[in-house]
């Protein structure tokens, strides 16, 4: 499952978290599932990515892991943000997933924290981050 934690600080994930999100993205996300039109509807509705602009929060993540003086060989690629903008171009929400990712972005804070104390250490409840 594909997981970019938006409305989340990326200064907010612990490193596993970072690690798994930039993984996920350009593995997994990128590379393959949407090369070959992968459907992603229920990580959209359940608030794994914000649909309306991908590209930047990959860029977000990258950016994090070189301030944190991780290494990440892979590079994400012109090519890779032209895919994703032509996928979303293509891809189909109703007005209903938009609002549910919606919420489930409000309520991504929590559920991380929820499932990871590195995480929950690190997140500001006080700071609301959704656009
Ligand atoms: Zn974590």
């Amino acid at each position: 499952m594909v997981n970019l934690w938006p409305g989340i600080s990326t200064n907010n994930l612990c490193d596993k978290h970072l690690n798994a999100a930039i993984n996920e993205s350009l593995n997994l996300f990128v590379r393959h599932h949407l090369a070959r039109s992968y459907k992603i509807n229920g990580w959209v509705r359940n608030g794994c990515v914000d649909a309306r602009d991908i590209t930047s929060r990959i860029c977000e993540l990258l950016f994090e892991m070189k301030l944190r003086d991780k290494k990440w060989n892979y590079d994400f690629t012109d090519n890779d943000k032209i895919i994703i903008c032509d996928y979303f171009k293509k891809w189909e929400c109703s007005e209903k997933e938009f609002e549910m990712m919606i919420v489930a972005i409000e309520n991504n804070k929590n559920k991380l924290a929820n499932r990871c104390n590195a995480c929950k250490e690190r997140i500001d409840y006080n700071k609301l981050e959704v656009k």
